[in-house]
């Protein structure tokens, strides 16, 4: 095809890279990430994603809640977490039946039930989850269960003296389906140490994803961008993740974390700007070969942002969230995006970007728009 400009010579080697299936490099990703030929970028991650996905672009039914805001991590970009002494006004901590209650209060047509909070040393136990989890797969067996993330799972390893294989093992036993990818952040162990050092550390994050997949639950990966990392630890992180998906198949979807200021101690860095989100989407998309999906999530760029994304590489928007008011973590950094996008906004968005709608689960199994589970028993 006659191209209307010239492209910029820096990419016409890196596409030939892409098209033959070649893993790129550090050099590729500055490239691709200083590159003035937006449009060019734009193009080759949006003929990798078809490669992956076609015209598909998916979205799930689901629900979302924070069940807890304690914690005592510190994390310097976190505006979510309490300290319940000196904070009691602003803790949430919901009990297991409340957590379950909140689920359902909109009904049951929903394909995935997404939970994360805070390290709480009075929540974040087995002997909450557990019986927690067992009752969600008795009372909706249509739903998957999207738990925790891999900080959480290594913090009750420790609490409950367990391995990351024993641990993992007792939650899947429990009905775990897919871990969510937060948690991350940047692995670059300098930068790491710098905004979250009492988390869990990269090689463990790494190591507990890999366990994961290697007891076949499913899992995503995350990376937060737009704090004080370099475009150098942004690649590193992708590389990190395309080596560890090598390793260990099992991730199914990457999804790029715009760093929120409000309300935390890195509000110097400001906000991200539309055009390094758009970026930050095409630019994982040729990074991450080996993995099938990359999520918009409205909820964190914005929902029109999202939808720009999906001519940048993006081939998933995330989930309605149910009609609750449970997102907590970028609301209380300053997200301006509501808490509930209905499954028809999602289709119109999606079919007028040119693709075709498809509702999904955690694990990227398709169902009609329209499918229905069966009506639930009195509880
Ligand atoms: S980001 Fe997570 S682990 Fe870190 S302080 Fe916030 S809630 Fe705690």
């Amino acid at each position: 095809m006659q191209l209307s400009y010239p492209m910029d010579p820096a990419l016409v080697a890196i596409e030939h890279k892409v098209d033959e299936g070649i893993p790129l490099s550090m050099a590729d990703g500055l490239a691709l990430f200083t590159t003035p030929d937006l449009h060019n970028l734009g193009r080759m991650a949006r003929k990798q994603k078809e490669r992956k996905s076609g015209k598909k672009v998916f979205y799930v039914l689901n629900r979302y809640i924070n069940s807890t805001n304690v914690c005592y991590a510190g994390c310097k970009f976190c505006a979510f977490a309490v300290d319940e002494f000196k904070e009691k006004d602003r803790v949430v901590r919901m009990a297991a039946d409340v957590v379950f209650a909140k689920a359902i209060e909109t009904g049951n047509n929903f394909n995935q039930i997404h939970i994360v909070g805070g390290h709480d040393p009075r929540q974040l136990s087995l002997d909450y989850w557990v019986p927690l989890m067992r009752k969600f797969k008795e009372e909706l067996p249509h739903v998957q269960l999207s738990f925790f993330t891999a900080a959480e799972i290594e913090y009750m390893a420790k609490r409950h003296r367990m391995s990351f294989a024993e641990i993992i093992g007792t939650l899947k036993d429990a009905g775990l389906d897919n871990v969510n990818g937060g948690g991350a952040e940047i692995f670059a162990e300098e930068t790491r140490k710098k905004i979250c050092p009492n988390k869990v550390n990269s090689e463990n994050w790494l190591a507990i994803h890999e366990e994961l997949h290697r007891q076949g639950i499913a899992s995503n990966a995350t990376m937060l961008y737009g704090q004080i990392e370099s475009l150098e630890d942004r690649i590193d992180h992708l590389i990190r993740l395309r080596e560890s998906q090598r390793k260990s198949p099992g991730f199914n979807a990457f999804i790029p974390l715009a760093f929120h200021p409000d309300g935390n101690e890195l509000n110097d860095c400001g906000w991200t700007t539309g055009l390094d989100d758009i970026r930050m989407f095409a630019v994982s998309r040729l990074m991450l070969d080996n993995f099938d999906h990359i999520k918009a999530y409205w909820m964190i760029q914005g929902i029109k942002v999202c939808q720009v994304a999906l001519e940048f590489g993006a081939d998933d928007m995330d989930g309605t969230h149910g009609s609750t008011d449970e997102e907590l973590i970028y609301h209380s950094a300053g997200t301006s995006s509501g808490q509930y996008v209905d499954d028809r906004e999602f289709r119109r968005l999606i079919e007028a970007a040119g693709y075709e709608p498809v509702r999904r689960n955690s694990t990227y199994d398709e169902f009609p728009h329209d499918w229905t589970p069966p009506e639930m028993a009195k509880v």
